[in-house]
């Protein structure tokens, strides 16, 4: 279990290596190969485990770099615009050293620095339910039909604060064929139902 066996790239070892971050955490041990390998994921994971970089990792290393013309390909939702906002920052930190740019979509931010944002052609978007979805109805531009990864961070969080119809708006306007990873420090039932809707055959990993 370490990051050199898992077959990264140069330019996302190298981000790991600057973040700081020496051995995978054990979430990180268990999640990573099979995100890696393109799976759907289900893991059962809590704040400070490591699991904003084990769902960074899989995207960075599928997107690899900055694509100018296809829209967003990845797309993280968050339940809260603070956990957005360190999602972000290791997002940031962790593609240094790729060209690939990341857009933050979260409510309490202004909507012009959001269009200004999104008209740079990020390739992945970070953000709230309901600012995505915002964004989705005023921008004729934003789609996310190009979106190759899905990430739900804190899952259990997002569905307790409400965001489930939202939630299900917005996958409808992402293709079926992608990746989807999921987060979440519960599995109550709506969750698990979820799961067996929005995702294909998810590994579900537990510690
Ligand atoms: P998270 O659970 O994603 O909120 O991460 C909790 C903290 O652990 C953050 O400060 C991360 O930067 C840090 N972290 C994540 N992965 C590792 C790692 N493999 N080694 C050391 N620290 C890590």
């Amino acid at each position: 279990g370490t990051f050199q066996s898992l077959g990264l790239s140069k330019d996302v070892f190298a981000g790991i290596n600057r973040m700081g971050y020496k051995l995978p955490t054990p979430v990180q041990r268990k999640s990573l190969p099979e995100a890696l390998a393109g799976k759907d994921v289900v893991c059962m994971a809590r704040t400070g485990s490591g699991k904003t970089a084990a769902f960074l990792i899989p995207v960075l290393e599928k997107l690899q770099s900055h694509s100018p013309r296809v829209g967003a390909r990845a797309l993280i939702l968050s339940p809260t615009r603070e956990l957005a906002m360190q999602t972000i920052k290791f997002a940031k930190g962790l593609s240094h050293f790729t060209d690939l740019r990341v857009a933050l979509l979260v409510g309490g931010d202004s909507m012009d620095d959001q269009f200004e944002a999104l008209s740079r052609n990020p390739d992945i978007i970070i953000g709230t339910p309901g600012r995505v979805m915002h964004h989705l109805q005023e921008v004729p531009d934003f789609s996310l039909a190009a979106v190759q990864m899905a990430v739900f961070d804190e899952a259990d969080r997002l569905f307790e604060m409400g965001f489930a119809e939202q939630i299900k708006e917005i996958l409808r306007t992402m293709p079926e064929e992608r990746q989807t990873l999921l987060y979440s420090a519960t599995l109550p039932k709506m969750l698990a139902q979820f799961a067996r809707a929005g995702l294909q055959d998810p590994q579900l990993i537990r510690l």
